[in-house]
């Protein structure tokens, strides 16, 4: 598997027809793997905005308040309008928001960037990555090149330190292979692996990427292929089997213990 990053992209504004500029750019063969930072997704879909656009209800006030008294910094409370407004579910409130998206994907400060964003306070994530994903790949499947799209961001996870890349959207492939019913080396049949290819596909594309002013958001991925396997789409979790996010509903934050 070879991975390289587009070359020569521009500076992304809204309107921006990214399938073509990829077009134009890429290197692209039948069978790649497209990756795109949400960052220059939510630019081409003007999802940038200002914190003005987020008046502070009451909540938010509340919110912003509670998260400076616990962390000692200033809050501006019109963020965290925004992060309330992309949001389904706060799953915590401090010391940071922690939230579920309304396309289902959970994150910190429901995925707001305020890096990479010349002109503006805010960028959010795509309303849609899945259908964002899908729009560039028929532009690109129009343009002649048949390649899966996988729009990523950089997160970061419980349990370990650092953030890494992972899979918003995605189409022309599943999100996961089934590895169910095949047999380990011992011919012991395998009982639950499912494997999120599109989360290991968007994290080694990440470092391909970088994270700062390297300019190069999207990715291609050569030589992986999905292969002859069972797949399926599900990647964010339902809360009915996320037990680790059901513990979180009867979690508080203790700001005297720091946990
Ligand atoms: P995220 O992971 O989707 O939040 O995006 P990042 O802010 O980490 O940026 C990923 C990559 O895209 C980095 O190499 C950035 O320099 C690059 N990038 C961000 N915005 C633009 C843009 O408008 N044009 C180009 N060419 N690169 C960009
Ligand atoms: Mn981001
Ligand atoms: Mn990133």
């Amino acid at each position: 598997m070879e991975l390289h990053a587009v070359p020569g992209l521009p500076e992304i504004h809204p309107g921006d027809d990214l399938a073509g500029l990829l077009a134009e750019r890429a290197d692209l063969e039948a069978g790649d793997v497209v990756t795109v930072a949400s960052t220059v997704v939510s630019k081409a879909e003007g999802r940038a905005f200002d914190l003005d656009e987020f008046p502070a209800s009451p909540r938010a006030r509340e919110i912003a308040l509670r998260l400076e008294d616990v962390t000692g910094e200033e809050k501006d409370p019109r963020f965290a309008q925004a992060v309330l407004e992309e949001s389904t579910e706060l799953l915590m409130e401090a010391p940071f928001l922690l939230t579920e998206s309304r396309f289902g994907h959970v994150s910190v400060n429901a995925g707001i960037d305020r890096s990479n964003v010349p002109g503006h306070d805010l960028l959010l994530l795509p309303k849609n990555p899945a259908a964002s994903a899908g729009r560039i790949r028929e532009g690109l499947l129009e343009a002649g090149h048949d390649v899966a799209v996988i729009v990523t961001d950089t997160c970061g996870r419980p349990f370990r330190h650092g953030q890494r890349g992972v899979a918003l959207g995605w189409a022309g492939m599943p999100a996961s292979r089934d590895w169910r019913g095949e047999k380990d080396r011992d011919g012991r049949k395998l009982g639950v692996t499912v494997q999120s290819v599109v989360d290991e596909l968007a994290s080694a594309a990440n470092l391909v990427a970088g994270e700062g002013d390297g300019g190069t958001p999207a990715v291609v991925v050569r030589g992986w292929s999905f292969g002859d396997h069972e797949g399926s789409d599900e990647l964010f979790r339902e809360v009915e089997t996320d037990f680790v996010r059901q513990a979180l509903r009867t979690w508080r934050y203790d700001s005297k213990v720091g946990r």
